[in-house]
């Protein structure tokens, strides 16, 4: 397994005497396209090459498993231009993700339709595309798949915890293992392939060993099944894996090392199955800032000390995530005396307020105009963006 740790991973900037200073001084080709395009704000700027350090990272801590890029993350034609080249698999959610990876170039044999809750036309469209791979976690969804992708191969994905996650993805997905064993001893007849066990532990799961148990159950059931000759070929285990917000994550090498651990209790070390990773967020999240601008500062009404700062990026710029995801936030005037802050978007709408209750400082010095820049936000950010609410533009994003 490779040694280099995650952030070593990152691209040396091509003009080393020109190396940045300031709050940009870690995305040297971000700094440099801020510097030289002075683009409209609110605005996210992607550095693909990290994107790519990023995949690269993941692959290599988890040796021989399949990566299946999670597109809904951030699905711009240039990350999956990247992804094509390196030869990255797909796990798509709707037919329209299915259509933008194969417009991009990849093979239909490379995409998973992961989502269990599906259209019967957008299944039957995806297979007539050559879709072969499908997930589920009900027999209806199952039917569902069997009248519109004959012989599709199907994986079934298990409720598993998300303790640990600060996106917490459970309930909405996912079935009990003995609803697990009946939908998959029900593919055959279907004219279905029972392929495989699926399962996502929670986005930005901070705790490494949360995917030993969903392994261990897994593989169980893997075992169960073999007895009556039903064989899985591929054990997928979703995404999860972190991207850098104000709270220290464990190196992708961490993760690596649980899962391979885990993976070896469960089958033995030369037995594994097809292993699957669908990584969203950690795939495009570091490689993203976002550039906002201050509109408005002014007090609180109950405590003096405390500023509200208005940006033009809100909930409705596609920042979403926060308070559960805690963005770092930094400024030019880094390093001056600091306060206490609401942090808000500028709509009318209440609900427009990123962080209140996070703790967050920042400059006493902020004024009016100064220049914002949130970190690490290429994930779930322009997918979320609102298209004219309050007449406010959708972000607008830059690949570089
Ligand atoms: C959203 C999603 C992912 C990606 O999750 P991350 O936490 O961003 O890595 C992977 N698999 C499925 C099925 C998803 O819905």
């Amino acid at each position: 397994m490779k040694k280099s740790t995650l952030y070593a991973a990152a691209p040396i900037p091509a003009a080393p005497e020109q190396l940045p200073t300031g709050p940009l001084k870690d995305f040297p080709k971000l700094a440099a396209f801020f510097e030289a395009r002075q683009p409209e704000t609110p605005c996210l700027a992607v550095d693909t090459d990290i994107v790519e350090a990023q995949y690269k990272a993941l692959v290599a801590a988890v040796p021989d498993a399949l990566c299946f890029y999670a597109i809904k993350a951030n699905p711009a034609r240039p990350i999956l231009d990247r992804m094509v080249k390196l030869g990255a698999n797909y796990d798509c959610a709707s037919l329209n993700e299915i259509l933008m990876v194969l417009e991009a170039g990849a093979s239909p044999a490379n995409v998973l339709f992961g989502n269990t809750i599906k259209k019967a036309g957008e299944i039957a469209e995806a297979h007539r595309h050559g879709v072969m791979k499908y997930a589920c976690d009900s027999l209806v969804e199952l039917e569902k798949i069997a009248k519109n992708a004959p012989g599709a191969k199907v994986f079934c994905r298990i409720i598993v915890s998300n303790s640990g996650a600060a996106w917490p993805l459970s309930k909405k997905f996912g079935c009990t293992e003995d609803m697990a064993r009946e939908i998959l001893r029900k593919a055959p007849g279907l004219g279905l392939v029972p392929y495989g066990i699926s399962f996502h532990v929670g986005s930005q799961q901070m705790d490494v060993t949360q995917w030993r148990d969903p392994i261990l159950r897994a593989a169980g059931l893997m075992r169960e099944l073999a007895q009556e000759g039903i064989r899985l070929k591929a054990l997928n285990l979703g995404g999860g894996f972190p991207a850098r917000y104000r709270q220290p994550i464990p190196a992708v090498e961490a993760y690596g090392q649980a899962i391979v651990g885990a993976l070896n209790e469960a089958f033995g070390e030369h037995f594994w199955p097809e292993v699957m990773l669908e990584p969203g967020r950690y795939i495009c999240g570091d490689a993203g800032v976002i550039q906002a601008e201050v509109v408005l500062i002014s007090p609180d009404a109950e405590d003096p000390n405390k500023r509200w700062v208005y940006l033009d990026a809100g909930k409705f710029s596609g920042l979403i995530e926060p308070e559960s995801i805690e963005y770092r936030i930094v400024t030019e005037k880094d390093g001056d005396p600091m306060g206490p802050v609401v942090i808000a978007g500028p709509t009318c709408d209440s609900v427009d307020v990123l962080y209140e209750n996070a703790g967050y400082e920042l400059p006493l010095t902020l004024a009016v105009g100064d220049k914002v820049y949130l970190l690490s936000t290429g994930a779930y950010t322009t997918t979320y963006s609102a298209i004219a609410f309050n007449g406010f533009p959708p972000l607008k994003d830059y690949y570089v």
